[in-house]
């Protein structure tokens, strides 16, 4: 673990000398998408709440560090970058049987497809745990969910080992980002990874 956060730490000191290095060609992957048929059953303000947080989304996961740990952790995990065709970050939410909400899915075709937490939840986050833990939630989920669609693509049905991969991958992205001392990331941290 501490060899892992290492080698991270490393990499992003050597964000200065990286000017000639080409952008990572992931970012110009992620986009936001809505199912248009799906608009009808949202009022104005959720569709307006709703497309706050994919634009908020989208600049979280292009942002420059971020991107620089994904192409970190690609290399890591030998998962070729070339294999991601499509990242969607959707605006509307999407509701499994059990009421809950699915947060990314993916496919063979290297297809990514992140969703939103429901409004209601948000609210309930930010009731609990104040308005800027209820920010910082949406962008963890958001990063949470990107990597672990990413591990899916090499480890497809192997649930445990992703879920697994995922909270340490988000950890060393934490530690690394310096947000592991801000008293907020504690809770978003245990509401994501609870066990
Ligand atoms: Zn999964």
């Amino acid at each position: 673990m501490t060899g892992h956060q290492t080698s991270f730490l490393q990499e992003l000191l050597g964000m200065s000398h990286s000017s000639t290095i080409a952008k990572p060609k992931l970012s110009r992957k992620i986009r936001v998408a809505v199912n248009r048929q799906k608009i009808a059953r949202f009022s104005a303000r959720r569709l307006c709440f709703y497309k706050k947080y994919a634009s908020l989304v989208q600049k979280t996961l292009k942002r420059p560090l971020f991107q620089r740990f994904l192409r970190w952790m690609l290399m890591r995990e030998s998962i070729e970058k070339h294999r991601v065709k499509d990242i969607q970050v959707r605006v509307l939410p999407f509701l499994k049987n059990n009421g809950n909400t699915l947060a990314g899915r993916c496919n063979r075709r290297g297809e990514i497809i992140l969703y939103p937490k429901r409004l209601a939840s948000c609210r309930r986050l930010e009731s609990k745990f104040g308005k800027k833990s209820a920010f910082l939630y949406i962008k963890s989920r958001a990063r949470a969910a990107l990597v672990h669609e990413l591990l899916h693509l090499k480890y497809s049905s192997n649930e445990d080992k992703v879920r697994r991969l995922t909270e340490k991958y988000l950890k060393i992205f934490t530690r690394g980002a310096r947000n592991v001392r801000n008293p907020q990331m504690h809770n978003v941290l245990k509401i994501l990874f609870p066990n």
